[in-house]
């Protein structure tokens, strides 16, 4: 069986005031779970949520990564530095870095060799666009993306990572893939563990990200490849992000 992981995606959203209440709500809600729990928030507030989750369930992830380890890479930080911050998690190839920032399906590949170098585990997020589904072109477009980042690994990294599926017409947007549309999509994925490694396949976790909430989480969570969520919006308030947590436990 594998453990189910709720991790937030607080994106650029906080403030030392903010963040001390939401972790500190977070933390009075969290009962002995029966999920893994993670919090990945701006580089700046890596310090204070360190802190802040000390000795506590809720572990710590960043939201993106250099593929470099040292050097002149101006407004970049490494795997390493996330390291030194008690990083477990960085997510990479978010859609809105993808989108925003230019990031190939190479250049992600790289990140989660980065990552996974260093220690951390790569959250490493695939995803169609509403054209791209309409065109029937979803797996081929997500199994594609996965597929570049399982060619820069071994299957014993392979073990290691996250996948995160997240459809980018449902982040943010209040629409959701229905439970069976992100099953499809995690069990294609999980197809294509396996012809890297059946083993690591199994150990994989899954994420469904987008539009996730306290009402949807239930029913999504409990298809068989979906092995948890990564959440934006409803992890900025700890009574959301604890629903969801409930809904995986
Ligand atoms: P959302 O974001 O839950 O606000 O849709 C999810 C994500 O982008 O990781």
């Amino acid at each position: 069986m594998r453990r189910k992981l709720v991790a937030g995606n607080w994106k650029m959203n906080g403030s030392l005031a903010a963040n001390a209440a939401l972790v500190a709500g977070i933390k009075e809600g969290l009962s002995a779970q029966a999920c893994d729990v993670a919090v990945c928030v701006p580089a700046p507030y890596l310090a204070q949520v360190q802190a802040a989750v000390a000795g506590s369930a809720v572990a710590l992830g960043a939201q993106d990564v250099s593929a470099h380890a040292s050097g002149a890479y101006t407004g970049e930080v490494s795997a390493a530095m996330l390291n030194e911050f008690g990083c477990q998690y960085v997510i990479v190839g978010h859609s809105e870095r993808r989108a925003y920032h230019g990031e190939s399906d190479a250049a992600v590949a790289a990140k989660a060799v980065a990552a996974l170098k260093a220690g951390l585990v790569p959250v490493v997020c695939v995803g169609e666009t509403l054209a791209q589904r309409e065109a029937g072109k979803t797996n081929e477009v997500v199994g594609g993306q996965l597929d570049v980042v399982l060619e820069a690994l071994d299957a014993a990294d392979v073990a290691r990572i996250v996948v995160a599926y997240e459809p980018v017409w449902a982040i943010g947007t209040g629409k959701t893939a229905t439970p069976e549309m992100a099953q499809d999509v995690h069990a294609m994925l999980r197809a294509r563990l396996v012809v890297k490694s059946a083993e690591a396949a199994a150990k994989v976790r899954i994420l469904y990200g987008g539009s996730m909430k306290p009402d949807n989480a239930v029913q999504l969570l409990a298809m068989a490849d979906i092995d948890g969520g990564l959440i934006g919006g409803a992890a900025l308030k700890a009574v959301d992000f604890l629903a969801i947590i409930q809904a995986a436990a």
